[in-house]
């Protein structure tokens, strides 16, 4: 599950367990959903992330980081070490693998449907507020769409008559 080509990996695409994020939700606010992605992201690769890192990707300060942190760190999600240095526990790695399924789900649900202006902060807009069957039935969608680019093809089509 290691290495720089994980971004882009279809795995992600079909990760089960989205029924977590439904159980977390009542837990997790948008930003610490926003967190726990970011930390999923660059821990996933390197095993931690250094809370002045976090920071700065997400566009926080830092002290503001270390708070957030250390309030997902009681809800068992991640460890704050020492020097700034954040790991995720297997819990926080479940959550994080799939909210970062969930934004690829949503990224490209939204590329199927041809948006690309603003695409991203539409995505971040939307995946807070999908639950794990909404999700799961957009995802396959989208593999509907992947195992059938000729309906795809149909569908840019139809849109084309409207722009
Ligand atoms: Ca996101």
């Amino acid at each position: 599950m290691k290495g720089a080509g994980i971004l882009n990996s279809k795995e992600f695409y079909t990760v089960r367990g989205y029924e977590i994020l439904d159980k977390k939700n009542e837990l997790l606010s948008h930003s610490m959903e926003d967190y726990m992605e970011m930390i999923y992201r660059c821990a996933i690769e390197e095993g931690y992330i250094r809370i002045n890192m976090l920071a700065e990707l997400l566009n926080i300060k830092a002290p503001s980081a270390t708070k957030m942190v250390q309030k997902l760190g009681q809800l068992g999600l991640v460890q704050y070490e020492k020097y700034g240095i954040v790991k995720l526990t297997a819990e926080g790695e479940k959550i994080g693998r799939a909210l970062l399924a969930r934004h690829h789900i949503i990224e490209e649900f939204l590329q199927n449907l041809d948006v690309e202006e603003n695409l991203l902060m539409n995505v971040e807009m939307i995946e807070h507020n999908v639950n794990a069957n909404a999700l799961r039935k957009i995802e396959l969608l989208n593999l509907f769409f992947a195992e059938h680019p000729d309906i795809l093809v149909k569908l840019q089509e139809y849109r084309a008559k409207f722009v």
